[in-house]
């Protein structure tokens, strides 16, 4: 409407009040510090901490959020300070424990307070289209089922969980099958009786339709799911319907410890030792570690399951800073399934297998597909070998990316695991013309030797070149669990987290791999490897008489990961790997922090390692931090290049965090004057040295 169209009078003006306020933002951009903008007051009258805003950065618009008021003098403002553009309506502020706990992300790992921000948001705006949509929900209609009677062990753990309220951070270390997701429905029972929302994390493989359904059978549409198979729109969705208290239970692989959950009362990590649970770029954070931290900012317990445990969470368990408690048998009393290790020194070949397979794995193949049930064989390699080496001259390609041999796939192409790089394979060794064969067995050759020897079994193959979607997997599992597959074929990508209920026979090709990586950790992850692996194996129906079977091949069988594996001696094992880190200073006795340096250029990574360890032992001088603060190297990585680019790292060993997260924070403060092209980043608490 025009003015002149309209006669009134002219209402007085209120007084106007142009009093500004200050505040301190986390701009979604990857700054070291907040910026700061001003408010009229008069305008927006209820800004708060945890308000998302609009703000101008440079000459665009973005996010924020309030972090709290600008108190600091007008003399230290460098900058002309900039208005907040509007209040983002979507969204009421985020609580106080939970801003504090995304602060806290922020320094601790050493990362951008907006860029952590962000994450507490959904990926998508509210709009009619995003919400609501007639798609076919992430969580299914199930109808209710009614549960098990308890057993002893899981009444007692239950009990005793239930016998505090409040923060406290509870084990349940129980082997494959004793009902430790019994107990979680059980717990997760109570928090929602109690009016509470509980969320619950797996690995990202081990959220399956199985898993979703039980426990949707259990508490039906209260159950929502976030994971990174779902559209942005989907995701946009979930996130709704748990932020509005619709939903009270979320089932999610790491990133769901990011939904700002209203009354949260428990948080389970199933499978806590896993290293899916660390995100290993951006933010490296560790989402076991960061939602300890966050129910202790709320006061409500957290229970880590595993079969398993990382040494970390175990020596917090035998200290008595975690509570633990154990279920030691499977559920009707299934038998753990026999483990036999086979010596591959000192085993003849036989001229009508396959280099790979003895006679004793040929013979439990036989058996197993005789009585009409399953095996699986594991091999942690893709691809048909893992190298190809002329027999002349010895040459085998390398990656021009990476420091990495090809790997042989389809028996046509060379390709790198690490960047994907790939040329067409041929027979001919391309320095002197002598026949390049594939050297080191990958699952492609476990599948085409199976096939030549059961030409009727029907075979199958799970690794990350067939299997490379959530759909592929889901497919795999329903074939398995119909009994569509006599033997599966696959990486460790199948050895854990999954229930095939027929399967009865377990064989690992060669443990071997794994083990001989230049890493601290690499003997409990080969440990871990072989447990579950095992536990694979006669899940359902195996009887005393009759167990499933797990047989090991490998050219170590003294090592500790093995001997112990094969007893089922988790407490054993844990024991005595702690003594070997103990005098190392290794996690879980010291902290560690890893910087890495990359650069297109050799020499100028080197300079800016070099440079780095100079700064950092001038800082160590300087303060007092020498006796508390052990640096090691700079060194080469043990992948010394990767992508074009070289890599050095330089290792930080603590007593305690806080000296690490500022030696670190120092350093990446006078990053600016590095070689120019240098990538530098800080890892906290690494779970790989590679
Ligand atoms: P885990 O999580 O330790 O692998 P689950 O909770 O999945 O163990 O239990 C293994 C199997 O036993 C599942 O099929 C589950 O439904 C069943 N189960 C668990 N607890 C009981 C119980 N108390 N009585 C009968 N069956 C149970
Ligand atoms: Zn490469």
């Amino acid at each position: 409407m025009a003015e002149s169209e309209h006669v009134s009078l002219p209402t007085p003006e209120p007084p106007v009040n142009h009093e500004l306020q200050r505040w301190s933002v986390a701009v979604d951009a990857g700054l070291n510090q907040p910026l700061t903008y001003q408010s009229e007051k008069a305008l927006f009258p209820e800004l708060t901490r945890g308000q998302r805003v609009w703000v101008p950065l440079v000459n665009r618009k973005t996010t924020g959020v309030i972090l709290g008021p600008d108190s600091r003098p007008t003399e230290e403002m460098e900058f002309e300070i900039k208005n907040i553009l509007s209040v983002d309506e979507e969204f009421p502020p985020l609580p106080a424990p939970y801003m504090r706990w995304l602060e806290w992300l922020s320094e601790y790992y050493v990362h951008p307070v907006g860029l952590v921000t962000d994450l507490a948001f959904p990926p998508l705006r509210r709009t009619a289209r995003t919400l609501g949509s007639r798609k076919a929900p992430a969580v299914p209609k199930i109808a209710l089922q009614p549960k098990h009677e308890l057993n002893q062990e899981q009444r007692q753990a239950i009990d005793e969980m239930t016998s505090h309220s409040g923060f406290r951070v509870h084990l349940l270390f129980g082997v494959t099958g004793s009902g430790k997701t019994e107990v979680y429905l059980e717990m997760l029972e109570k928090v929602l009786a109690d009016g509470k929302c509980g969320l619950f994390l797996v690995p990202e493989i081990s959220l399956t339709p199985q898993l979703i359904r039980r426990f949707s059978e259990r508490f039906g549409e209260q159950v929502a799911t976030l994971h990174s198979q779902l559209t942005n729109r989907e995701r946009t969705e979930q996130w709704w319907s748990i932020f509005e208290g619709r939903r009270k239970i979320l089932i999610g692989a790491r990133s769901a410890l990011f939904c700002p959950i209203p009354n949260l009362g428990l948080i389970i990590i199933d499978e806590e030792h896993e290293s899916s649970f660390k995100q290993e770029e951006k933010l490296k954070y560790h989402a076991r570690d960061a939602a300890i931290v966050l129910a202790k900012d709320f006061d409500f317990p957290v229970i880590l399951g595993s079969a398993t445990p990382s040494l970390e969470t175990w020596k917090n368990a035998i200290d008595g800073k975690y509570h633990l408690h154990r279920l030691k048998k499977r559920i009707g009393d299934q038998p753990l399934p026999t483990i036999s290790v086979l010596d591959l020194r000192k085993t003849e070949k036989a001229q009508h297998l396959p280099g790979w397979m003895s006679r004793e794995l040929h013979l439990n193949l036989l058996e197993t597909l005789n009585q009409g049930q399953q095996a699986a064989l594991f091999l942690n390699r893709r691809g048909y070998s893992s190298a190809v080496v002329c027999v002349q001259c010895g040459d085998s390609p390398l990656c021009p990316n990476c420091d990495i041999h090809l790997s042989l796939h389809g028996k046509r192409h060379l390709v790198c695991h690490y960047c994907d790089y790939s040329e067409p394979y041929k027979e001919d060794c391309r320095k002197c013309g002598g026949s390049s064969l594939p050297s080191g067995l990958g699952t492609e050759q476990i599948e085409e030797g199976l096939a030549r020897l059961f030409p009727e079994a029907r075979l199958a193959r799970a690794d990350r070149d067939e299997i490379q979607s959530r759909d592929q997997l889901e497919e795999l599992i329903g074939r398995m669990e119909k009994g569509d597959i006599d033997i599966l074929i696959g990486t460790q990508m199948i050895a854990k987290g999954l229930d095939f209920p027929r399967l009865r026979f377990a064989g690992l090709v060669l443990a071997d791999i794994g083990f001989n990586l230049p890493e601290f950790r690499a003997t409990e992850r080969s440990f871990q490897l072989l447990t579950q692996m095992s536990g694979r194996a006669g899940r359902h129906g195996a009887t005393a008489d009759n167990p499933g079977r797990v047989l090991i091949q490998t050219y170590n069988p003294e090592h500790p990961s093995i001997e112990f594996a094969a007893r089922g001696d988790y407490e054993g094992f844990a024991a005595l790997e702690l003594t070997h880190r103990k005098p190392l200073g290794y996690p879980p006795f010291q902290r560690l922090a890893v910087l890495r340096v990359q650069n297109l250029h050799r020499n100028r990574a080197w300079a800016s390692a070099l440079q780095i360890q100079r700064q950092l032992s001038e800082i160590t001088q300087k303060t007092s931090l020498q006796q508390r603060c052990e640096i090691l190297g700079p060194a080469e990585a043990p992948l010394a290049r990767l992508k074009r680019a070289y890599r050095f790292h330089i290792l930080i060993k603590a007593e305690n965090s806080k000296s690490l997260l500022w030696l670190c924070q120092r350093v990446l403060d006078r990053q600016k004057s590095l070689s120019p092209g240098t990538n530098l980043s800080v890892d906290i608490d690494p779970l790989h040295l590679l």
